[in-house]
């Protein structure tokens, strides 16, 4: 059974545990790799080899560090076929997703970034020409970038990119459900000719070695993408040593149509915001806000839709949705729909585990779930799933929907349907969230400042906001 292993130091290595943690494949259930279970000791030694590599990388020129990253983004393409297999294997999303979406953004990421570098710049204040203050962005040190099992290889490499162009090292931590495009990764470094110590990946779980990691005194900075809870545990741990925190974190997106929404668009949008990815997308609208006077008809149509995805074998082209996560998470998903159950919602489609004759027969596959009935403010309507889960909600008028939309803990993205465009603005600036789409979702330009509000995080990545948080300024007076 193929053992993944620690990239530590440029070198590919056992845990010092010599311990592994079973790898499942969630498409049928059976465990198909190894997954090393570090501990401190691996994470002491990928610090400090990151402390070592950083003499010169944090040094290097920016030109130096482009041509390496581009060079990581060309192999990432030239292994795209393996990583899309990989992907897919490893998390349970259908094959065509992972070619779509998760695999074509990390060269993208590693080009993106290591242009942006080239062309970041930094501010002078000219003081009536008496003096000048120039301000210098340098790279902090060793950066832990630590990310999901949602999309893999996606969000670790929108970390990894922006954190080594701007001259960092990293040390990054990718999910224990999901190890097996970063150890591939790690491959693809050592091909690519990455300088031993620069980037590090030290594999493990979260309540083993996140600490070792996110309170090493030598880490002052920390990028972390996942759940709300554990975000505020790092919260909890880093901030007293004054490290530099970006926290991306869980959502509950509303997704509001308008009775003059451009109905058969709005239809398919809020299906696919609904259950891309089993629904296991941060940015997911899986609260269904609809105007009362369309409630019936947009409920017809969008069940319509909904009854004819097909959820089955990942590999297989023409499925819409694969396997979720993992048994455990299964398991949340389908209890939060009894919780619905039990607390009045009425299940208009879907709602139970899906058996997949054969071979797949103990993957872990869930039916595409509509729920009408519940209470805005109830629990379904208020956590986290992050399964396909969908809530519909009608509303009667724009103050009315505004406060419901606004009603949780989140503020990550929300979408807003609408031909009517003041009205589009109106709502968009009255929705507490980090990002707001009109008639559309998850259109992302990777320049904009990504991220949430309230508890779906703290500060922005994207664009330049990256490079800023991945350097510190330091302000210079010359007195003329
Ligand atoms: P998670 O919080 O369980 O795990 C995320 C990562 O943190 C994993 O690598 C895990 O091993 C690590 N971790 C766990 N405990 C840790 C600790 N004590 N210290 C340091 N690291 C620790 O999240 P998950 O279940 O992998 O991902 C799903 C969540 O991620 C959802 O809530 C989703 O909304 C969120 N998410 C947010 C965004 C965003 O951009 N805001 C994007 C994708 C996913």
């Amino acid at each position: 059974m193929e053992k993944i292993l620690n990239y530590i130091d440029g070198k590919l290595i056992e845990p010092s545990s010599n311990k592994y943690l079973d790898n499942f494949n969630p498409s049928n259930g059976r465990v198909y790799s190894l997954i090393p279970d570090s501990n401190s000791n691996d994470i002491n030694n990928a610090v400090s080899s990151a402390k070592k590599a950083f003499e010169n990388w944090g040094s290097s020129t920016k030109k130096y560090r482009y041509d390496i990253l581009m060079k990581i983004a060309d192999k990432l393409e030239e292994h795209a076929d393996a990583l899309v297999k990989a992907e897919s294997l490893d998390n349970g999303k259908p094959e065509s997703l992972a070619r779509m979406v998760d695999i074509p953004r990390a060269p993208e990421n590693f080009r993106f970034f290591a242009t942006a570098m080239l062309h970041f710049s930094s501010e002078s204040h000219d003081m009536d020409g008496k003096a000048l203050n120039y301000t210098l962005r340098e790279p902090l040190g060793v950066a832990a970038c630590i990310s999901p099992w949602n999309l893999p290889l996606y969000l670790l490499t929108w970390k990894i990119a922006p954190a080594l162009a701007a001259g960092n090292t990293v040390v990054a931590k990718p999910s224990e459900i999901t190890p097996m495009t970063a150890y591939l990764l790690s491959k693809i470094c050592i091909e690519a000719g990455l300088p031993a110590g620069v980037l590090n990946i030290v594999h493990g779980l979260g309540s083993n070695i996140g600490d070792a990691l996110t309170t090493h005194e030598d880490v002052p900075i920390v990028s972390f993408t996942g759940g709300t809870l554990t975000g505020q545990h790092i919260a909890r741990v880093a901030a007293p040593m004054f490290k530099k925190l970006s926290l991306e974190l869980g959502g509950k997106n509303p997704n509001i149509i308008f009775e003059d929404a451009n109905f058969e668009k709005s239809v398919a949008i809020a299906v696919k915001a609904a259950f891309s990815n089993q629904g296991q997308i941060c940015l997911c609208g899986s609260r269904l806000f609809i105007q009362d006077t369309i409630y019936e008809k947009f409920k017809e149509a969008l069940l319509k839709k909904v009854s004819k995805l097909i959820v089955g074998n990942p590999r297989d082209e023409n499925t819409d949705l694969g396997a979720v996560v993992s048994k455990e998470h299964m398991g949340k998903v389908l209890s939060k729909i009894e919780e619905a159950k039990a607390l009045g919602g009425k299940i208009l489609i879907g709602g139970n585990r899906k058996i997949i004759e054969g071979e797949l027969s103990a993957g872990y596959y869930l039916e595409p779930t509509v729920i009408e009935g519940l209470d805005f403010n109830c629990s379904v309507n208020q956590e986290e799933i992050f399964g396909p889960v969908l809530s519909l909600i009608p509303f009667k008028n724009e103050e009315d929907v505004v406060m419901m939309a606004n009603s949780t803990k989140y503020g990550l993205s929300a979408s807003i349907f609408t031909e009517n465009i003041s009205r589009g603005h109106r709502v968009a600036a009255k929705i507490k969230s980090g990002v707001v789409w009109i008639n559309t979702w998850l259109l992302r330009d990777l320049r904009i400042p990504f991220g949430g509000m309230k508890q779906s995080g703290v500060g922005r990545e994207g664009g330049f906001k990256s490079l800023q948080f991945f350097t510190e300024p330091k302000n210079v007076c010359l007195k003329i």
